[in-house]
């Protein structure tokens, strides 16, 4: 697929992830399930009891959920259809490139499992936060190159999913991933 067809489907916000229309939106959970700080606790608060209730389920039913892997619920009091839950690599700062290589191959996964996890549930707008650069330390520029690398290899492979949403906290986030996208000949 030609980049220009990916600029239809790639879209680069800048804001709170629960803010911004979709069909459904991408938590950076951590394996508990029970809620955070950061993405993780605005959709929380914001999604109420029903989402909560849900993860209780899902943990009651699997266990927790594994890094790179994600779980679908309910989205409460928010105006999505469902959350994704996924959760991303904790950085162990860089120690040698095995590592880095293990920790980007993570992160990579978190995104293509929520994609799947979307498409086989029906959902066509989907929105992601810059899963693990916060309190989980991942640099922002690795994780943002990860992150566009592994939507589009996805959105190249699979025409179900038509738009796909990178909704940036933070500006320096929202600058990397300008810079990226241009980069690609997406923005
Ligand atoms: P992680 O544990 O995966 O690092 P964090 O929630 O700490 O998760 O941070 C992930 C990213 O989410 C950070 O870039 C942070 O700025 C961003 N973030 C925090 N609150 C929101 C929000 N309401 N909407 C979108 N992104 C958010």
């Amino acid at each position: 697929m030609k980049p220009k067809d990916l600029k239809n489907r790639i879209v680069l916000v800048k804001g709170d992830i629960t803010e911004y229309p979709a069909d459904v939106i991408v938590n950076a959970a951590n394996s508990s399930l029970l809620g955070g700080s950061g993405v993780d606790g605005a959709i929380h608060r914001k999604g109420g009891r029903e989402i909560t209730e849900d993860c209780m389920k899902i943990r009651d039913s699997q266990g927790k959920c594994n890094v790179g892997e994600a779980v679908i619920t309910r989205a409460g009091n928010m105006p999505f259809k469902n959350v994704i839950h996924t959760v991303g690599p904790v950085w162990q700062s860089g120690k040698n490139n095995e590592t880095k290589l293990f920790a980007e191959r993570l992160l990579k996964k978190a995104y293509i499992s929520s994609l799947e996890l979307a498409e086989k549930n029906k959902l066509k707008n989907i929105s992601f936060p810059n899963i693990s650069t916060g309190v989980y330390r991942f640099p922002k520029d690795l994780a943002a190159k990860t992150a566009i690398n592994a939507v589009v290899e996805y959105l190249e492979k699979s025409d179900f999913i038509e738009k796909v949403n990178f909704v940036c906290f933070e500006n320096e986030n929202f600058e990397i991933y300008r810079k990226l996208l241009e980069e690609k000949g997406i923005l």
